[in-house]
């Protein structure tokens, strides 16, 4: 009889296991490349088992466009200016910020950060537009999303000077390898996102997922850019199995089991 039970058991909790529920932490839903198909893309999305899209902004205009696809939709979405356009910052622009802000769609502040490899802006101009916008995170009480690229350095030492007060956040499209995921660990409540970039060949980042426990990692498709290396074009939410393919891999973990978790941390650091 206990044996009975014990199967039956394992059985239901194989049959809930098999049903992928995928959260995308980072899709542009609100780019322009995906005007003219949302609709399909969403279905495509709902067949692969990508139940959650979380819509980030990158200036103000998508910021607003992600407000309204989120409100739509019923996801969350997140509104902050890059560190590509840091240069055009003003105080209008931290104004319309907050008026966004305030609205009940946006969870988390983002996406900010430093680009020091394609620098399209100054060093300078970035740094301080990075900080403006981890004050509004404080002042707000959201998490913020982080893209960093070759700019670990800086972006650990102005972090650790606002760490106490931020709720927490994701370091978007991880870049770095086992070091920097290492020190990402440290700051508490954040995570990190892992992208379509770890299935090409020279990625760094695929070096960091055994560094990374599970009840800290995130996976995104940061849609409509870095397409996995298996599709060809425009990447979208559906195709964030390839990236799961290849976590579950290297952890020898079903693919499920990834999905599952990563799921439950997107809705803890993103829908509170
Ligand atoms: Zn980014
Ligand atoms: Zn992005």
């Amino acid at each position: 009889m206990y044996n009975d039970k014990n199967t039956r058991k394992n059985r239901k909790e194989g049959e809930q296991n098999n049903k992928v529920r995928i959260y995308d932490s980072h899709a542009h839903l609100n780019d322009p490349q995906f005007k003219k198909d949302l609709e399909e893309v969403l279905f495509r999305a709902k067949q692969n088992g990508v139940e959650r899209i979380f819509i980030p902004g990158y200036d103000i205009k998508s910021s607003s466009r992600a407000v309204e696809l989120a409100k739509s939709l019923n996801f969350k979405a997140s509104a902050g200016v890059h560190p590509h356009d840091a240069k055009d910052f003003n105080s209008e622009t931290l104004k319309k910020l907050e008026q966004l802000v305030s609205s009940p769609h946006i969870t988390a502040i983002g996406e900010i950060g430093l680009d020091f490899y394609k620098m399209y802006s100054p060093k300078e101009a970035q740094i301080s537009v990075f900080r403006s916008q981890l004050e509004i995170a404080i002042k707000f009480r959201l998490p913020v999303i982080l893209h960093v690229r070759d700019a670990f350095e800086d972006i650990f030492r102005i972090l650790s000077e606002y760490n106490n007060e931020l709720p927490g956040g994701i370091f978007h499209c991880f870049s770095g390898g086992p070091d920097e995921a290492e020190e990402i660990l440290k700051f508490k409540n954040f995570y990190i996102s892992f992208a379509g970039s770890i299935t090409y060949r020279n990625s760094r980042a695929k070096r960091a997922i055994n560094t990374v426990p599970l009840d800290r990692m995130l996976v995104e498709t940061d849609s409509p850019y870095l397409t996995p290396s298996k599709v060809k074009g425009r990447n979208e939410p559906a195709y964030i199995v390839y990236t799961l393919e290849v976590i579950s891999k290297i952890l020898n973990i079903p693919l499920q089991i990834v999905a599952k978790k990563t799921y439950n941390n997107a809705v803890k650091i993103l829908e509170f």
